[in-house]
């Protein structure tokens, strides 16, 4: 059976250290399908269909990453595209207690989805999306933290 994965995630922006679970992720699964949640109630800082694009445009020469945008439960959307497992990156002690609810809940909702958690590589754990934001917002140079132009 063919192994679909969700990664799930804000990605506000997408960064080098998302690509790096991406890719290694690609080791344990068949198709990897990067989906950037929204929600209307909250705003993001980089626009929704540009990051789609970008991210896209990042992965384009791999044809087992999909990326989309959702705005449902993504136990939900797994179900929807097949997928039995989610994706989830962990830096460290914070994200393990954040990581380890969502992951109970969502099997709650979905028993069939098995949630994966790949360490992240000691070169991109200090990289957070907020801190790029705000990099960004006061004209810092955010460059070496993405995997695309912007
Ligand atoms: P969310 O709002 O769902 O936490 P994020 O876009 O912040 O979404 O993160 C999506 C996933 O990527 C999470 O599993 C998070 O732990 C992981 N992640 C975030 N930053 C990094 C990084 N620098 N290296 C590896 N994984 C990361």
């Amino acid at each position: 059976m063919k192994k679909t994965a969700i990664f799930p995630g804000s990605f506000d922006p997408f960064t080098k250290g998302h690509q790096d679970i991406v890719l290694r992720g690609l080791n344990l699964f068949d198709e990897i399908i990067i989906a950037l949640g929204h929600n209307s109630q909250k705003t993001r800082y980089f626009e929704l269909n540009s990051m789609l694009d970008h991210i896209r445009k990042a992965f384009e020469n791999n044809p087992s990453i999909k990326v989309i945008t959702y705005n449902e439960l993504t136990a939900s959307l797994a179900k929807k595209h097949n997928a039995n497992f989610l994706l989830r990156g962990l830096r460290n002690t914070t994200d393990f207690e954040y990581e380890n609810s969502i992951a109970e809940i969502n099997k709650h909702l979905n028993p069939d989805l098995e949630s994966v958690f790949l360490i992240t590589s000691p070169d991109y754990a200090y990289i957070r999306s907020s801190i790029v934001r705000e990099v960004h917002l006061y004209g810092g140079d955010i460059s070496d933290y993405l995997p695309y132009a912007l």
